[in-house]
């Protein structure tokens, strides 16, 4: 998870006190400068500089005419920011973008320091959460940043030096721009909004409660019961939704009649969840026993009445909807949310991640491959199959062994943490370089699932966040470790390594998943298991193409779900969990039920990122896409990982397509995966 969460009731006063301030931001729209003043600010600036910049001043009159309010100064005022501060010489400009630059960097970076700290407990495995947990946590000392730069008029010098580029621009000029000119497009994108601060610490508040009520979702195992009342999960099994129970669901493969009965248990809870229907007190309470088949709840031999869930999962959704709908007016360039999250954020288009992603579930290569599954595992389909993990190796090793050598050599997050240089070495960096990577990596004990959160500043470290319970380290806790060195492996290479701050990163969140999948299919070799079955590499990509097909639906809800948000901007709880629920039931209708042979199931409605990280979801199934095309380019050319995997992150954060083209010569395309799926199917089969 790679996220600048935020905040929560300090805002109440904030908010309360500004009640004022807020009517005044209603009131004082952006663009209060009309047509003649604009040509008349171009006009002087042509006299002034001659016509040689004058796109870039025609481009920048009107980019900060654009974000103009009236508390920035009269018509006249406008005329003489532009005549005052537009830099036509490039000498000039470079200076004034260093020194920008260099700022940003003290700034993002000291934000993100606060950010951690004050979220220090929320995060970590640190006992109880008290109230002043929460108003920490939920503080955010960057949600003025926005409002302090446009009061400043730095944002404004920004604006009218730095052209902003579209994505469609970017794609179609980008290609022939040098890096400096990238770092340059990168500093206009600084400045795509001018969200009232009020706004921005609502957004926060609202985000840090969707997650914390997902972060503290647990169900307790061992208190599940099923029709004949037996208790089918060990002692003191406590799961959080959605990972957890995916988790277990995915352990339970290859464990004959008990493992399958323990799927099915498991995705009756997933039932309740998705409709609510899941008895409120049986959420992280130890003492009532559950029968999710019935829904019936007792407290030693006696029933007890139960209440469902009323409806807050979908309430934090429609929470994040209507403060993201909110912000919408100030965001000229991204004007819905759906724009920022994809235009913006991913830099894809939405139409376009939706094609990718409907060709890749409706193929062909997909029926074949869920015949093949059901063929391995001997009977027909259960929706819950999307999570069939038999293709991987690991499936035919002993988890609980893993786990046993694991607690032995991790026994806590230092033990781990020591080992990040032996890991990186095995991966083929240069011991050196490995060493230089792991210092800027420090390992904690994670209160939920695990994250990586990066530095932002050259001097910081990345955080390293994975489970680790008292007896040790287990395997499923390494697994996610794993995938967690791999965000914070990229997260310190495109910091420290890159040649301008503006460039720093990757293009989007699906590549740094990308880098975190690769690590994490790693595992077992890092363990020094070495799985000798020739067959490996075509499992691995029917394993690949079978999590895609997954999360690709999880996505398709995802994005359906908020377009019908915009259409029905009034929904209560209750209307947007049916739609949920005819959403999820149609795409599975559509592209799932022809393969599984079932109609109208809604396990594509549990993921907990819907809720709590909206439109997040696609970059994962991008990110497997972007994982397949480098793994295929490292195997092809026989080239070492690590050296391959830090050329390509010296690219930093071009656009998508682009960074794909410099790094394996081709754009972000389903067609090599059909190719390997082909192969693959031809030998497994
Ligand atoms: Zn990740």
């Amino acid at each position: 998870m790679k996220k600048l969460i935020s905040l929560l009731v300090v805002v109440f006063m904030i908010t309360a006190c500004n009640q004022k301030k807020c009517e005044n931001d209603k009131k004082d729209s952006m663009k209060t400068i009309n047509e003649n003043t604009i040509k008349k600010a171009i006009d002087e600036l042509f006299a002034q500089h001659g016509k040689d910049n004058s796109l870039r001043i025609e481009t920048g009159v009107n980019q900060v005419a654009q974000f103009w309010k009236s508390e920035d100064g009269n018509e006249d005022d406008f005329i003489k920011f532009c005549k005052e501060n537009f830099i036509a010489d490039q000498e000039k400009l470079d200076v004034f973008f260093n020194k920008t630059s260099h700022y940003f960097e003290m700034l993002f970076g000291s934000f993100n320091m606060l950010n951690i700290e004050l979220k220090r407990t929320l995060h970590l495995d640190l006992g109880e959460l008290t109230p002043v947990d929460m108003l920490f946590g939920s503080y955010d000392p960057s949600s003025h940043f926005m409002d302090d730069m446009f009061n400043n008029k730095l944002a404004h010098h920004v604006l009218l030096n730095f052209p902003h580029y579209s994505l469609a621009e970017k794609e179609a000029k980008g290609k022939d721009w040098t890096r400096k000119e990238w770092a340059y497009a990168r500093m206009a994108d600084v400045f795509t909004s001018r969200t009232p601060a009020s706004l921005l610490l609502k957004e926060a508040q609202i985000e840090t409660e969707a997650d914390t009520y997902i972060s503290e979702y647990n169900i307790i195992m061992h208190n599940l019961r099923d029709n004949a009342g037996k208790q089918l999960f060990t002692d003191s099994l406590r799961l959080i939704s959605h990972w957890g129970l995916r988790d277990e669901l995915k352990a339970n493969y290859n464990k004959g009649e008990d493992g399958l009965n323990k799927q099915k248990l498991i995705y009756e809870v997933m039932k309740r969840i998705i409709t609510q229907e899941i008895p409120k007190e049986v959420i992280n309470n130890e003492e009532l026993v559950w029968n999710p088949y019935k829904n019936t709840a007792k407290k030693g031999d006696a029933d007890v009445s139960i209440t469902p869930e009323p409806n807050v999962r979908y309430e934090h959704l429609l929470n994040q909807f209507k403060v993201l709908k909110e912000i919408d007016p100030y965001c000229p360039y991204y004007s819905t949310y759906i724009d920022r999250a994809f235009e913006k954020n991913m830099e894809m288009r939405q139409e376009f991640v939706e094609k990718l992603f409907v060709e890749l579930v409706s193929s062909e290569q997909i029926k074949k491959v869920g015949a093949l599954i059901s063929k391995r595992l001997g009977r027909s389909l259960e929706p819950f199959d999307i999570w069939y993990d038999g293709f991987k190796s690991r499936s035919n090793q002993n988890e609980s062994e893993l786990s046993k050598t694991l607690n032995k050599k991790y026994p806590d997050v230092k033990a781990y943490e020591k080992d990040i240089p032996n890991f990186l070495v095995k991966l083929g960096f240069e011991k050196e370089k490995a060493q230089d990577i792991s210092k800027h990596i420090v390992v904690e004990g994670a209160r939920g699932a695990g994250h990586a959160w990066g530095a932002q500043m050259k001097g910081d470290v990345a955080h390293l966040r994975s489970r680790i319970p008292k007896g040790g380290m287990d395997y499923k806790g390494y697994n996610i470790g794993m995938h967690e060195l791999g965000h914070c492996v990229e997260q310190t290479i495109t910091l420290y390594d890159i040649d301008y701050y503006m460039l720093k990163g990757v293009p989007n969140t699906a590549f740094t998943e990308a880098m975190a999948f690769m690590f994490q299919k790693r595992d077992l070799s890092l363990m020094g298991i070495n799985n000798k079955d020739e067959n490996e590499k075509y499992l691995q990509t029917l394993d690949i193409f079978w999590s895609m097909y997954e999360i690709m639906g999880v996505s398709l809800v995802d994005m359906n779900v908020w377009k019908w948000l915009y259409a029905n901007p009034d929904a209560t709880p209750e209307q947007l969990k049916n739609q949920v629920l005819v959403i999820t039931k149609d795409i599975w209708n559509k592209y799932y039920a022809p393969v599984f042979g079932k109609k109208d199931e809604p396990i594509l409605g549990i993921y907990s990122h819907m809720i709590a990280y909206p439109l997040y979801l696609s970059a994962y199934p991008v990110g497997h896409l972007i994982e397949f095309q480098v793994e295929d380019y490292i195997k092809t050319n026989n080239a070492v990982f690590a050296k391959e995997i830090y050329r390509m992150l010296l690219n930093g954060s071009v656009v998508p397509q682009h960074w794909m083209l410099k790094a394996v010569n081709q754009e972000i395309s389903n067609k090599p995966v059909f190719k390997a799926v082909e192969e693959a199917l031809a030998k497994v089969n």
